[in-house]
C-alpha cells in the first residue's frame, strides 16, 4: 500500500456505510489498504484507503470546517473505552458493548457520556455500539460468532446533540455533494456512481405482461367499484351497469374543475412558504430540496371549502360529476404517464429510476422511468404523491357531506365518521410529510403511471367509496354506541398506526433517545442498524400496519352490514399489507440474516397479535 497520509494527518474521511464525508485523523496503516481513523466527535473507524482524501482535495485544506465547531462535543468524548473498537478480531455479530452491566455484573462503560454513542442511523451521526459491519467483516456469520443478543437501549445522548452534529454534517456534505455536481468533478471514493443507473434485471407485478395487465385493470377497477355500487344498487356482480355515452365519462366542467384543483395545489406548493428540507442524497451527489408545506395546503383547503361553503357553491356537483371526476383523473394520469416517459427517454441516464430501467417500454412506463422528474424546482412526484391525491380525497368527503346535508338536512353519524376518520389519516400523513423523502416512493421508484394513477385516480376515487355509499343509501345509520365503538376502534387503530411509527422513526433517528430508554434491541451485521424488540416492536413485526388495518375496518363499518362493496377498502388493503409485509421480510432477511431470524424467534406474530 502506497502510504497517501501519515499518522497524525487531519484528512476527510467516508463515515462506514455512508455518502458523508467527515474531518478525521489519521491514527494507524493498516494491511489491505486501509486505515484506522478518527473522527471529530471520536469515533474510530477502520476505512478503506479510497474513502480518506486529504482535505485539500475538498478546497479546505486549512480552513476552520463547520465541523469544528464541535467543541463541546469532543469535550463529552472523554470516555475510557476510546480504544480502536477491531472488527476483526470478532467478524461474528457481536452484542453491543452499550449494555447495564456485563456478565460479571459490573456496570458496563458503555453507558457513559460519550459523543461515540451518537447514533449512525440519523443521516449522519453515530453510534458507539460495536455493530458488526457488513463490508468490514468478511465473514459476518461466521458459526463461531456468539448469537446476537437484545439489549436495552441506552439514553444518554439527548435529542438536540444529535440533532447539531447531524445539522452539522448535514452541513458539510451538502457543501461538498453541491460542489461536486456543479464543477462536474466527482470526489473519488464517494460511493456516488455518476454514471448510468444500472439496468432492472428483477421484475415486479408481473413484468411487462404484469404491467400492461395493470394498466387496464387499475382504471377498471375505478369504474367498476362505481358500476357496481351506486345509488340503484350495491351489489358485486361480475358485469357492472356502466351508462355507455361519452359524456357521462367526460364533460368540460370536470376536466375544468380537475385541473383547477391540480392548478391550486401546485400554486400552493410553490409558494416559498414552508422550510425547505433536503432528500436523500442522489447518485451525481446532489441533494434535491422539497418544500415542506402540504399541511399548510390542507388547511388552505379546508379554509376554501369553508368559504365555498358559505357563498352556498354547489359543492354536491362533485357527487352529481363523480364518474366524470373520476374519467378525467385517470385520463390525466394516463396522459401525464405518457409524456413523462417520453421526457423521460431524453433524461440523462444518471437520472433513471433503478427500478424503472428494464428497457422494456411497457414495464418502464408503468413503474416509472425517470426518478425525481422536474419542471425546474417543481417535483413532479413528490408534488402528487401528497397534494392534489390525497387532500382531494378529503375534499371529495365534504363534498358529499354537503351532498347529503343538502338532501337531507343533516348530516349522518355514520358519515360524519368516515369524513372524520379520514381526514385525520391524512392530516397525519401532511402533518409527518418530510417522512416521504426517504421512503421507496421517492427514493427508488420512478414517475411512472403506477404512482401517477394511484395518487390522482385510485385514492382519492376508490377511498371515498364509504362516503359514496352513505349518500347514496341514507337509510343505514348509527346508533350512538354503535358511533361510540367505532371511534374507540378507530382512535386505537391510530395509536398504534402512529406509536409504532414514530417509535421507529425516533430509534431510527437517534438509538440513544432519552424517549426509547429500557426499550430492548437486536444488533445486525448492518452498520448501526439495530432491531427493536420490545414496545411496539416487540408486539408484532409491523405494528404499524395492524393499526392500519384496524382504522381500514373502522372506516368501512359504518356501512353496515347490508353490502359487501364498501367493504372493498379494508379487503384490499389487507391484501396489500400482507404481501408489502412478505416482501419486507424478504429484504431484511436478506440484510439482517441471523439477527433477523433471531427477531423472528423473538417475535412471532408477523402483523395480528396470535393470529397472523
Ligand atoms: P415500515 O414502516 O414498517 O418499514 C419497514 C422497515 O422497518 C423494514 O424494512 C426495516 O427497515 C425496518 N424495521 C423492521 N422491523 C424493525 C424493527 N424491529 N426495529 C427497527 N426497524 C425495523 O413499512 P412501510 O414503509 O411499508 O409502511 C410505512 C407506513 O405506511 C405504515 O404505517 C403502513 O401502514 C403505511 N402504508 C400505508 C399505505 C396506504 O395506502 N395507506 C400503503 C403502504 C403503507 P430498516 O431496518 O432498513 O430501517
Amino acid at each position: 500500500m502506497s502510504r497517501r497520509h501519515e499518522e497524525g494527518q487531519t484528512v476527510m474521511a467516508k463515515w462506514p456505510g455512508s455518502h458523508l464525508w467527515f474531518h478525521a485523523k489519521v491514527l494507524k496503516t493498516m494491511e489491505g489498504d486501509k486505515y484506522v481513523v478518527r473522527f471529530e466527535e471520536g469515533t474510530e473507524e477502520e476505512v478503506a484507503a479510497h474513502h480518506v482524501l486529504s482535505e485539500s482535495y475538498f478546497g479546505r485544506s486549512g480552513s476552520k470546517s463547520p465541523s469544528r465547531r464541535r467543541s463541546r462535543s469532543r469535550s463529552r468524548g472523554r470516555s475510557p473505552g476510546r480504544t480502536p473498537r477491531r472488527r476483526s478480531k470478532s467478524p461474528g455479530i457481536k452484542t453491543p458493548k452499550v449494555t447495564k452491566a456485563n456478565s460479571s455484573g459490573t456496570p458496563a462503560r458503555g453507558r457513559r457520556e460519550s459523543p461515540r454513542k451518537v447514533a449512525k442511523s440519523t443521516p449522519a451521526a453515530k453510534t458507539a455500539t460495536p455493530e458488526p459491519k457488513g463490508r468490514a467483516s468478511p465473514e459476518p456469520k461466521a458459526k463461531s460468532s456468539p448469537e446476537p443478543k437484545a439489549t436495552s437501549t441506552p439514553a444518554k445522548i439527548t435529542k438536540m446533540e444529535v440533532k447539531k452534529v447531524v445539522e452539522q454534517k448535514s452541513e458539510v456534505v451538502h457543501r461538498y455533494a453541491t460542489r461536486s455536481s456543479t464543477n462536474k468533478e466527482l470526489v473519488p471514493g464517494l460511493d456516488l456512481k455518476p454514471g448510468a443507473v444500472p439496468k432492472t434485471t428483477e421484475y415486479e407485478f408481473g413484468g411487462p405482461v404484469g404491467a400492461f395487465l395493470l394498466t387496464f385493470l387499475l382504471p377498471a377497477t375505478v369504474l367498476y367499484l362505481y358500476g357496481v355500487c351506486n345509488k340503484a344498487h350495491c351489489d358485486l356482480v361480475f358485469v357492472p351497469h356502466l351508462p355507455k355515452t361519452l359524456d357521462a365519462y367526460f364533460n368540460t366542467n370536470a376536466a375544468l374543475v380537475f385541473l383547477g384543483w391540480f392548478a391550486f395545489q401546485a400554486l400552493i406548493y410553490m409558494l416559498p412558504i414552508g422550510r425547505l428540507a433536503d432528500g436523500v442524497p442522489l447518485r451525481d451527489g446532489r441533494m434535491l430540496k422539497y418544500r415542506i408545506n402540504a399541511f399548510f395546503a390542507f388547511v388552505v383547503s379546508l379554509a376554501a371549502f369553508g368559504a365555498a361553503y358559505h357563498y352556498k357553491a354547489p359543492l354536491g356537483w362533485v357527487y352529481d360529476n363523480y364518474l366524470q371526476l373520476a374519467s378525467t383523473a385517470t385520463a390525466f394520469s394516463l396522459l401525464m404517464s405518457v409524456v413523462l416517459y417520453i421526457r423521460a427517454r431524453r433524461a440523462p441516464k444518471s437520472a433513471l429510476s433503478p427500478v424503472g430501467n428494464s428497457g422494456n417500454a411497457v414495464y418502464d412506463f408503468f413503474i416509472g422511468h425517470e426518478l425525481n422528474p422536474r419542471i425546474g424546482s417543481f417535483d413532479l412526484k413528490y408534488f402528487c404523491e401528497l397534494r392534489p391525491g390525497l387532500i382531494g380525497w378529503v375534499m371529495i368527503n365534504l363534498c358529499l357531506c354537503a351532498k347529503h346535508y343538502s338532501e337531507h338536512g343533516q348530516l349522518s353519524t355514520a358519515l360524519t365518521c368516515v369524513t372524520l376518520f379520514q381526514a385525520l389519516y391524512v392530516a397525519d400523513a401532511l402533518w409527518f410529510e418530510d417522512a416521504i423523502l426517504t421512503t421507496n416512493d421517492i427514493t427508488t421508484e420512478g414517475f411512472g403511471f403506477m404512482l401517477a394513477f394511484g395518487d390522482l385516480a385510485w385514492v382519492p376515487f376508490t377511498y371515498t367509496l364509504q362516503g359514496r355509499y352513505l349518500v347514496d343509501h341514507p337509510e343505514h345509520d348509527l346508533t350512538n354506541v354503535q358511533a361510540a365503538l367505532i371511534v374507540l376502534l378507530n382512535l386505537l387503530g391510530f395509536w398504534i398506526f402512529r406509536a409504532s411509527n414514530s417509535q421507529k422513526n425516533a430509534f431510527r433517528r437517534n438509538p440513544y433517545d432519552p424517549k426509547l430508554q429500557g426499550l430492548e434491541s437486536i444488533p445486525t451485521n448492518v452498520t448501526n442498524k439495530s432491531l427493536l424488540v420490545s414496545g411496539w416492536w416487540g408486539l408484532v413485526r409491523h405494528p404499524n400496519y395492524l393499526g392500519d388495518l384496524i382504522m381500514a375496518l373502522a372506516w368501512c363499518l359504518p356501512c353496515g352490514f347490508n353490502h359487501v362493496v364498501p367493504y372493498f377498502y379494508v379487503i384490499y388493503f389487507t391484501i396489500l399489507l400482507i404481501h408489502r409485509e412478505r416482501r419486507d421480510h424478504l429484504v431484511c432477511s436478506k440484510k439482517y440474516g441471523a439477527a433477523w431470524d433471531k427477531y423472528c424467534e423473538r417475535v412471532k406474530y408477523r402483523i395480528f397479535p396470535y393470529i397472523y
